[in-house]
C-alpha cells in the first residue's frame, strides 16, 4: 500500500517537473506520426508536436495545456484557419466553404484532403483526412463535407489516433 502511494507520488513529482514519469528523463518537444479511425473516417497527422522522453513506448504529453481544445477551434470554428473542411454556420446543419464562405450546394463523395494546421502557441503539423469531400461550386475548392455527424467521427479517429501513441494532456 505504501509503496504504491510513493510510486504514485514519484510519478506525480516527475510529472510536475515536467520529465517522463516511468523513466524520469525531461519532456522535449517533439514530432511524431500517427494515424486513427473512426466509422469512414481516418485521419493522417505528420510531424504532429508533443512533449516526448524519446521512448515511443512512454506516454506523450499534449505540446501546450490548451492542445486539444485548440485543434478543435483551428479544425472547425477559427475564422483564420485554412484547414479544408467546410463550416458550419448558424443554426442547423447549415455548410459553408472555408475558403470562400458560399452555401455549399453539392454533394459529397468519399476523398481525401490534406492542409497545414496552426495550432496557437506550438509548431505547426500537416494532417490528413479521408472521408466525405465535396467541391464548392464558386471557388471550385476541395473540402471535407464537415457535418455534425462527420465531425463526431473525426473527433473519434483524433481520440484513436492519441491513443496509439499514449498522448495525454498536460
Ligand atoms: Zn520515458
Ligand atoms: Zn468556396
Amino acid at each position: 500500500m505504501l509503496t504504491k502511494l510513493r510510486m504514485w507520488l514519484k510519478r506525480f513529482e516527475r510529472r510536475r517537473r515536467g520529465k517522463c514519469e516511468f523513466c524520469g528523463q525531461p519532456l522535449i518537444l517533439s514530432r511524431i506520426d500517427t494515424s486513427g479511425s473512426d466509422e469512414n473516417i481516418s485521419i493522417h497527422f505528420q510531424g504532429l508536436p508533443c512533449l516526448s522522453c524519446g521512448d515511443p513506448m512512454h506516454p506523450k504529453r499534449y505540446a501546450t495545456q490548451e492542445f486539444g481544445s485548440n485543434l478543435m477551434d483551428t479544425l472547425y470554428f477559427a475564422g483564420e484557419s485554412k484547414f479544408p473542411a467546410s463550416r458550419i454556420k448558424g443554426l442547423g446543419d447549415s455548410q459553408h466553404c472555408y475558403s470562400c464562405g458560399k452555401g455549399i450546394t453539392g454533394s459529397a463523395r468519399r476523398g481525401q484532403v490534406s492542409g497545414v494546421v496552426i495550432v496557437t502557441g506550438t509548431l505547426e503539423f500537416s494532417l490528413k483526412i479521408a472521408g466525405p469531400i465535396v467541391t464548392c461550386e464558386f471557388c471550385r475548392s476541395e473540402q471535407l463535407y464537415n457535418t455534425k455527424d462527420v465531425s463526431f467521427h473525426t473527433n473519434e479517429a483524433i481520440v484513436e489516433a492519441f491513443k496509439q501513441i499514449s498522448l495525454k494532456p498536460c
